[in-house]
């Protein structure tokens, strides 16, 4: 059973990268940010609150983020295993998680560092598109969808994400700064922290994330 997180800026690739691998490996790819922006759609109460700090690029408070990643990777449809993309995103997330899968007898099995130079994510950013309905990436010069504003996949309307503007992206890079990248030294302690190069294309860098992870 695999059980994998994916490390990196945002930008990085991430979940570009993640529905490859959980189709791949039939795991359940689990975005924490694709769980808040679904609240927000639907007008929960978490969905409010998580708004308030995703607007501004902010990180959700920790509180609002441990357990629901803990409950959900409890469920059935997590069996098999499962790529948290988007979590954790600071130490004490990482510690919190830890803490659980060790109560149940459990470790993670691998987390994957995307590494992209921060020159290479602006553009990146600003040129994202995503599915408004099932959250894939789309890019507007080097990834648009067949059709203009329509994902390829299910239909669903694609737009540009309110945190992808310029000033939200450079806050989101010095908050990944401060409070996530310390995370890479959190696992390389642990062990459990391997790199690929997300400068690369997408392919090339699947390619590299299946080396790791074992055909
Ligand atoms: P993250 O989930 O890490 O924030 P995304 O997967 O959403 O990153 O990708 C950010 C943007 O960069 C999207 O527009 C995507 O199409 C594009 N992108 C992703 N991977 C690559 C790559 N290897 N090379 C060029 N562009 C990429
Ligand atoms: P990206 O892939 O572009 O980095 P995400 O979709 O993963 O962005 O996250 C969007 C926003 O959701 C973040 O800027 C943050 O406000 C919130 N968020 C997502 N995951 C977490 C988390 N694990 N802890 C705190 N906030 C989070
Ligand atoms: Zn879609």
């Amino acid at each position: 059973m695999n059980k994998v997180v994916l490390l990196g800026p945002p930008g990085a690739g991430k979940g570009t990268q993640a529905t490859r691998i959980a189709a791949k490996y039939n795991i359940l790819h689990i975005s924490t940010g694709d769980i808040f922006r679904k609240n927000i759609k639907e007008g929960t109460p978490l969905g409010t609150k998580a708004k308030e700090y995703m607007d501004k690029g902010l990180l959700v408070p920790d509180e609002l983020v441990c357990d629901l990643v803990e409950d959900r990777v409890m469920k059935e449809d997590c069996a098999n295993g499962y790529l948290l993309d988007g979590f954790p995103r600071t130490v004490f997330q990482a510690e919190h998680f830890d803490k659980f899968l060790k109560e149940h007898g459990d470790e993670l099995t691998m987390v994957l560092d995307i590494e992209v130079a921060e020159d290479i994510l602006l553009p990146r950013m600003i040129g994202r598109r995503v599915c408004r309905n099932c959250g894939k990436p789309y890019h507007v010069i080097t990834m648009p969808p067949a059709k203009e504003g329509v994902c390829d996949v299910c239909g669903g309307e694609v737009y540009q994400r309110a945190d992808d503007t310029e000033e939200t992206v450079m806050n989101r890079f010095k908050v990944y700064k401060d409070q996530t990248s310390p995370l890479i030294e959190y696992y390389t302690v642990s062990g459990k922290l391997k790199a690929v190069d997300g400068a690369k294309d997408p392919d090339d860098v699947f390619a590299g994330i299946c080396e790791l992870l074992g055909e």
